[in-house]
């Protein structure tokens, strides 16, 4: 579990555009936190900013109270889910979950452990020889998932990972994944267009409009009050 910080964190992009204005808000260690607006409000690149894809133009991001502006992706103990699965066609499951952890060098059996886990977690033992290509699209968001989880991030990001499900698929990889949460007592921070998603899913919503924090509660606070 860890804690994470935005300092009033800005973006300009290259070209000039504002799309961050100065984002201040602090996601408690185990919390669900889910990032919600209207597409090109800037939630992904707030979420690019955490996993370190993206540069801050000014501000700092904390993770666990360490200012990790300057950390390389790969050491911010965190993972990432995309919404087009982002697999590598040519792999099997159990080789796109293994791919990350042979760059860190890990050793072979506790590579094999952690893949065993995360497949029983996800229920994918049957599919681990199998490529995405012959995997469906909620298959294919689990071995996502898989890959994430099988890193043991204290912090896991997801950006729009059910877009791209039918709505039946949605309500039930929304229950997997509440119940992921519950299970690795990690922090999640998602990112949707979706209300209904953000309801169901969030401990706390952060409502964002054109490139701002306009809210920040729990669902009861945000939606139900009179
Ligand atoms: P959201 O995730 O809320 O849909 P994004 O963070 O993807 O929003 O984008 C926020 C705004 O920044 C949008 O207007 C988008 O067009 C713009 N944007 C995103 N990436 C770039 C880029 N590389 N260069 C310039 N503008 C960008
Ligand atoms: P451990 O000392 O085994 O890590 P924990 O209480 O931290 O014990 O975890 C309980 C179980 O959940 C263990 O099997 C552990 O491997 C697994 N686990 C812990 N954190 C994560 C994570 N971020 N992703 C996937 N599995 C995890």
């Amino acid at each position: 579990m860890a804690n994470v910080t935005l300092d009033t964190v800005r973006k300009t992009y290259p070209n000039g555009y504002k799309a961050v204005h100065g984002a201040d808000f602090q996601i408690r260690d185990g919390e669900f936190i889910v990032l919600v607006g209207p597409s090109g409000c800037g939630k992904s690149t707030l979420l690019r900013m955490i996993a370190g894809l993206e540069d801050v133009t000014d501000g700092e991001i904390l993770i666990d109270n360490a200012v990790v502006n300057d950390v390389d992706p790969a050491r911010r103990d965190i993972a990432m889910v995309f919404q087009n699965y982002a697999l590598y066609p040519h792999m099997s499951v159990r080789q796109n979950m293994a791919y990350g952890l042979k760059n860190q060098r890990m050793n072979k059996a506790e590579i094999a452990s952690r893949i065993e886990e995360a497949a029983r977690t996800l229920r994918l033992e049957d599919y681990l020889e199998r490529k995405p290509g012959q995997l469906s699209g909620g298959q294919r968001q689990r071995v996502a998932m898989g890959r994430a989880i099988v890193r043991h991030p204290k912090v896991f990001l997801f950006d729009e990972p059910l877009s791209n499900l039918d709505a039946k698929l949605r309500t039930q990889l929304r229950a997997e994944l509440k119940a992921l949460h519950k299970r690795l007592g990690a922090t999640f921070v998602y990112v949707t267009h979706d209300q209904v998603e953000a309801m169901s899913l969030a401990d706390r919503i952060i409502i964002m409009s054109a490139g701002q924090v306009e809210q920040i509660g729990t669902p009861m606070d945000l939606y139900l009050r009179p």
